[in-house]
């Protein structure tokens, strides 16, 4: 048997830069030994994706007026459209104009921004946060319905039971990336009696058991996870258990985002740990609350011999920052190209984050 592992870990060696579903034929001047053909199957498929996220999409006023989100997303839509596969947090909820829309303290945005951010490559909304119930159940059947105008897939808060329990399972490069997500609260807003599939909520228990049972059904599992302080440039404790709790049942990314501004990078055994990503779209005012970025992951798939193994690769995180363009518009600029109109600059966010951006 020993050459056989051999010749599966020369393949391996030879695979590292192959393309994704490319199929690595054996060696053809390789001598197997004494083996008879055709009994072994050393086929090995390889696959490569890139996993992101982006931090808080919070309309306040005046952006929830803007009837083109088009020109906010310009100078980073590529690097966003660079991502296989991207999630935000739509913090703010899309309700549509029918319910009034409204920024703070009781979030209602119009439905277009689904539209432009999934223009701008976002392929998931995670819509698990404190102000899911801004608008009561009404107004998350409202914006789950206007996401599904626009075939905007979304995970954290949920319409009716069975879809509470539908995996979120999207096939990435040929890798399946299961999503989940939840929210520390809902900013003592109830959700309505008898309907807490609702929106799900960091219950330890529950998030250990979706975990496994995602983790029997796709390649990579992905959290997103809405907690912390707000403003708290360093993870709270509680961030830090329930970190190495989900890193424990097997989550293999976890994007943080809630405290509005960055938060280190860590990781807890292979467990990539995004603890606060920022606000990517906003109008806060306070000067950290203007930092944000695209949090991301590679992930590679290797089939050999019928066997999976997912590796995780290095993380990175590119730095953005809100800005405004010549008419005073709010936009999102790459870091390095915010100029004066921010205090901060690439090298805090990569002291902040722990991360390069590349
Ligand atoms: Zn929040």
């Amino acid at each position: 048997m020993r050459w056989m592992v051999v010749l599966l870990m020369i393949l391996i060696g030879l695979c590292a830069g192959c393309s994704e579903q490319e199929v690595i034929e054996p060696v053809a001047n390789f001598e197997p030994l004494k083996c008879k053909p055709g009994k072994l199957d050393i086929k090995m498929h390889s696959s490569v994706a890139t996993i992101g996220m982006v931090g808080d999409i919070l309309l306040h006023n005046p952006l929830y007026t803007y009837a083109d989100f088009n020109p906010s997303f310009a100078a980073v839509k590529d690097k966003m459209r660079s991502i296989d596969f991207l999630l935000a947090n739509q913090e703010s909820l899309p309700g549509g104009v029918e319910l009034g829309l409204s920024g703070y303290p009781l979030f209602n945005s119009p439905k277009h921004i689904i539209r432009d951010l999934k223009n701008n490559g976002v392929d998931m909304l995670s819509i698990a946060n404190n102000h899911t119930m801004d608008q009561t159940g009404a107004g998350l059947l409202r914006a789950i319905a206007n996401m599904k105008v626009y075939n905007m897939p979304y995970v954290g808060a949920y319409e009716s039971e069975k879809d509470s329990e539908t995996k979120r399972i999207v096939e990435v490069n040929g890798i399946q990336v299961g999503i989940l997500a939840y929210t520390y609260g809902l900013n003592g807003m109830p959700t309505p009696a008898g309907k807490d599939y609702m929106v799900s909520l960091t219950d330890k228990q529950r998030i250990e058991q979706d975990i496994q049972d995602m983790n029997m059904l796709a390649d990579l599992t992905v959290v997103s996870v809405h907690w912390g302080n707000e403003y708290a440039l360093q993870p709270s404790e509680k961030q830090k258990e329930l970190a190495i709790i989900l890193a424990s049942a097997g989550a293999d990314i976890i994007f943080g985002h809630h405290p509005h501004v960055l938060q280190s990078y860590t990781e807890i055994g292979k467990t990539k740990v995004f603890y606060s990503i920022g606000n990517f779209y906003s109008a806060q005012q306070f000067d950290s609350t203007n930092i944000g970025g695209i949090a991301q992951v590679q992930v590679f798939k290797n089939v050999v011999a019928g066997r999976t193994q997912i590796t995780t690769g290095p993380a990175s995180f590119y730095p953005t920052a809100v800005s405004r363009d010549k008419n005073r518009k709010f936009i999102v600029v790459p870091l390095s190209e915010a100029g004066s109109a921010v205090n901060f600059n690439e090298a805090w966010v990569e002291r902040q984050v722990g991360l390069s951006a590349n």
